[in-house]
């Protein structure tokens, strides 16, 4: 599992899974039927569109033998509306062999579920660990993202390999003794924390574990060779403060944001941010910098490309020349400015840490 622990991953995510999980109804049930219905009808289905259909479902059939015996028309008029018609016609053929082979009870095992028509390694995860307690995975959408992420896997996860390997460090995670809740705190955290988009890392559980949030690369997985809607440029900017001074470059004109003031740095072409703030500070501004700790992460969409990368906090090893593009300036002077907006929230942020720091 390299650096990272899977009884720490575990602890802290069942323990976020207790506290957080949202009331679903079926999390309230323990019958294995309800639980397969549930994974059928949400295969690529919001929850929220999912589950209306979910109790009018269960509330026309509230078997299995009464879903085997009913006409496929019949099935079909319940899922009328939730689109993905071929899970009604599975999930109706999985309750007839289940009744023809299994005398009507769900089986447990993750191979008997696997062998259901429609039910994939996802789907039979998930019912043989919520269901049945078996400790095996459940790896969906939502799990590869947590776990491209808090890996850091490198590889396309559109690819065979790539999922060959999240499945092994799923495997290797899921908890022996509550995998149910196991899979579903992973499918919980992507779905609500861990999004595809702006993912809320100071809200979660594995935020001091994750080796994508360490490196300030959260944005830049999962790896996947479909084209994104606007490309990812990695960006680093530093804000170089001291004495109530900031420093502050300005944009050339003709680039995204140009003619506005901002802080030093912009797109890296080099790996290691800090290397890269360092150059860009020097070729902006003519200056070494002592560079800290991250100050805060960058997530902006603009209308073509995306950045995406962090904010450090520095210290200049000198003052800076002012010039027509270089100042060295008060820090209310430079929110008198016109400024990068998200930089203008961090000044203002720099401002209010240290007022607070003097009152304190
Ligand atoms: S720290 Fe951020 S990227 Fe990492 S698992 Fe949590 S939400 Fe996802």
């Amino acid at each position: 599992m390299g650096e990272l622990s899977a009884i720490e991953v575990r602890t802290r995510l069942l323990a976020w899974y207790d506290a957080n999980r949202r009331d679903l109804p079926w999390r309230r049930t323990a019958d294995p039927y309800r639980i397969l219905v549930a994974e059928y009808l949400l295969q690529r289905t919001r929850i929220v569109s999912g589950t209306p259909y979910y109790e009018r479902f269960l509330a026309r059939f509230p078997s299995i033998e009464e879903l085997a015996a009913a006409s496929l028309d019949d099935v079909l008029a319940v899922w009328e509306g939730l689109g993905f018609y071929g899970r009604a016609r599975n999930l109706r053929a999985a309750a007839q062999a289940i009744v023809e082979r299994h005398g009507g009870r769900v089986p447990e095992s993750f191979a008997e579920l696997a062998a259901l028509p429609g039910m994939g390694p996802y789907t039979a995860g998930a019912v043989a660990s919520i269901a049945f307690g078996v400790p095996v995975p459940a790896v969906d959408g939502n799990v590869t993202r947590v776990i491209a992420r808090l890996f850091r896997i490198p590889d396309d996860v559109t690819r065979a390999a790539a999922q060959r390997r999240i499945l092994e460090i799923a495997a290797r995670l899921v908890s022996p003794e509550r995998p149910g809740a196991f899979n579903q705190s992973m499918m919980e955290l992507g779905a609500t924390v861990c999004t595809p988009s702006s993912p809320s890392c100071t809200r979660c559980p594995l935020e001091r574990l994750c080796l994508a949030h360490l490196a300030g690369e959260e944005d830049w997985f999962p790896v996947s060779r479909r084209p994104r809607a606007s490309p990812l440029v990695p960006v680093v900017f530093g804000l170089v403060a001291a004495d109530g001074r900031v420093l502050l470059v300005r944009r050339p004109s003709g680039q995204l944001l140009g003619g506005l003031w901002s802080l030093p740095g912009g797109d890296r072409a080099r790996k290691d941010e800090r290397a890269a703030l360092a150059d860009a500070v020097r070729r902006q501004a003519g200056i070494e910098v002592d560079i800290g700790a991250r100050w805060s992460r960058v997530s902006q969409t603009f209308s073509h490309r995306k950045w995406s990368g962090s904010i450090y906090r520095c210290t200049p090893r000198r003052m800076p020349e002012p010039s027509d593009s270089v100042r060295w300036v008060p820090r209310e002077e430079a929110l008198r400015l016109p400024l990068v907006p998200f930089h203008r929230e961090a000044i203002e942020a720099l401002a209010g840490l240290e007022s607070f720091e003097r009152a304190n």
